[in-house]
């Protein structure tokens, strides 16, 4: 049997007509099967017609790449921190470096 999560994909296509005659028959075949997919269709154009959104799949499952874009974002976050303390650690070098070379030029002097 097809995956439960590629019907409830499709079914705002099917709902639409929007769907090929090979996939139309795939959906109302499962349809025919599965009583889960049955229930979010009748859902769907029940909450359509109300003009609602409607959410087929729960959010973390409809968008699997979330978690992942969290993760780069926070690697991105800490490079910047990373890179920001070393430009920091940078400045401090060379305004004490500056300082230092003051002070030798004031000790020459
Ligand atoms: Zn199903």
């Amino acid at each position: 049997m097809i995956n439960c999560d590629i019907i409830k994909d499709m079914l705002p296509l099917y709902a639409d007509g929007a769907v090929s005659s090979a996939s139309c028959d795939m959906i109302q075949k499962h349809l025919m099967k599965c009583q889960n997919c049955r229930k979010a269709y009748a859902l769907y154009r029940k909450n359509l017609r109300s003009g609602k959104t409607v959410e087929l799949l729960p959010k973390e499952t409809a968008y699997p790449y979330a978690g992942v874009v969290k993760k780069i974002r926070l690697a991105k976050a800490a490079e910047h921190a990373v890179a920001l303390g070393l430009a920091v650690t940078a400045v401090i070098g060379i305004v004490s470096a500056v300082k230092n070379k003051t002070i030798v030029k004031r000790t020459i002097k």
